[in-house]
């Protein structure tokens, strides 16, 4: 730290994303990227798009946002795309948070949560998961206070009804519900059609996931027109141009191919549920998952020896010091042929793991 670092930010602690190891070629099956490379209409756009790198791009992204307001059958005024969904989570918290206006989400969720409450010094209440990891949306109902939540829920995979969610959003009309549905393609039910209804509730998505488009950051919000006016005022003084023209051509790109990443998904579930089962014949306890990832604890091995073991022997996953979850592991879901080698590595583990 250097001494000029201002005094508000000095006790921040910021998001530690996972890692991205340059030593050497890992099975990654740590960040939840999608293990399908972008379709090829998006790597020809990009590299179209390319050739006009020396203009700005579109402050508004039109033309994607009406892509995407097509694809849910919104109106283009009803979505704001940003630098990656944390960008659109952020503006969130900017915009209708602050001393008065504090914000509550689960103790175990996305970590980004409580970083963005700190930078932005808001105020934020951790509300406990039950005992089986679940989210009690009682907890949420008549609350007063600003809400996000990840639905499914990270890291745990476990997805929320949309009966549930619009109880809760119902029930706090002054305030804003923001669900974050980053992996909502994996096995949710989105909750964008809500937002027709309900002028308190925005729903983040993003194509790093199911869009296979990570490295791109695109992500988006969908909610009613003045709520999004709002986010467009904070996106107008901090970064006009957040979503670069490459970026904004493959998120078009990508919408006009979305059967292939709607086929990808489906993939994925299917190497899910075959990872999860394989898994509970090892002796595992497997949550719920309706994500691309599944988080997972051994009967017999501690979770970030698991974690340190795999790695030793090339496989990555994440795994998080939290004491609540320290004994449980993060894995994405990747090619069928990398959670076979993933469960290999297990094996091996496993057996010289002495009981
Ligand atoms: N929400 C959740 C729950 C996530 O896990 C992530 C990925 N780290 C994000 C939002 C942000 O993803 P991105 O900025 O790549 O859209």
């Amino acid at each position: 730290m250097s001494r000029y670092l201002s005094e508000k930010y000095s006790s921040l602690e910021a998001y530690t994303p996972g890692e991205q190891p340059k030593n050497m070629e890992y099975v990654k099956l740590n960040t939840n990227e999608s293990p399908y490379p972008p379709s090829k209409g998006v790597t020809e756009a990009v590299f179209e798009e390319s050739k006009k790198l020396m203009l700005y791009s579109d402050p508004e992204s039109l033309y994607l946002r009406q892509a995407i307001a097509s694809l849910y059958g919104m109106e283009p005024e009803n979505i704001l795309p940003t630098n990656g969904s944390d960008e659109i989570i952020n503006f969130a918290f900017m915009a209708f948070c602050d001393k008065d206006h504090p914000i509550v989400f689960p103790n175990i969720t996305y970590g980004f949560y409580t970083v963005f409450g700190d930078i932005n010094m808001v105020p934020y209440e951790e509300i406990p998961l039950n005992d089986d990891f679940t989210i009690n949306y009682k907890d949420y109902l008549n609350i007063g206070k600003n809400i996000i939540i990840a639905n499914p829920n990270a890291p745990t995979g476990i997805a929320l009804g949309l009966d549930k969610i619009e109880e809760i959003v119902k029930s706090n009309p002054n305030n804003v519900v923001i669900i974050d549905e980053a992996y909502v393609d994996f096995g949710g039910e989105s909750a964008i059609p809500l937002t027709k209804k309900y002028d308190n509730l925005l729903v983040t998505q993003t194509f790093s996931k199911s869009r296979s488009m990570a490295g791109a950051r695109l992500g988006f919000g969908v909610g009613n027109k003045d709520l999004i006016a709002d986010l467009d005022k904070i996106k107008y003084s901090t970064n006009p141009y957040n979503v670069n023209r490459m970026t904004s051509a493959a998120g078009i790109a990508a919408i006009a191919e979305n059967e292939y990443y709607m086929d990808n998904a489906r993939k994925i579930i299917s190497i899910r549920e075959y990872t999860v089962s394989e898994l509970k014949k090892r002796g595992f306890t497997v949550l719920d998952s309706s994500a691309n990832f599944i988080f997972a604890k051994s009967d017999r091995i501690g979770g970030e020896d698991l974690y340190l073991k795999l790695k030793e022997n090339g496989v990555l996953i994440r795994h998080f010091t939290n004491p609540l979850i320290a004994d449980y592991n993060r894995i994405t879901i990747g090619t069928k042929e990398q959670m076979d080698v993933f469960l290999k590595q297990t094996d091996r583990i496993l057996k010289q793991v002495i009981k």
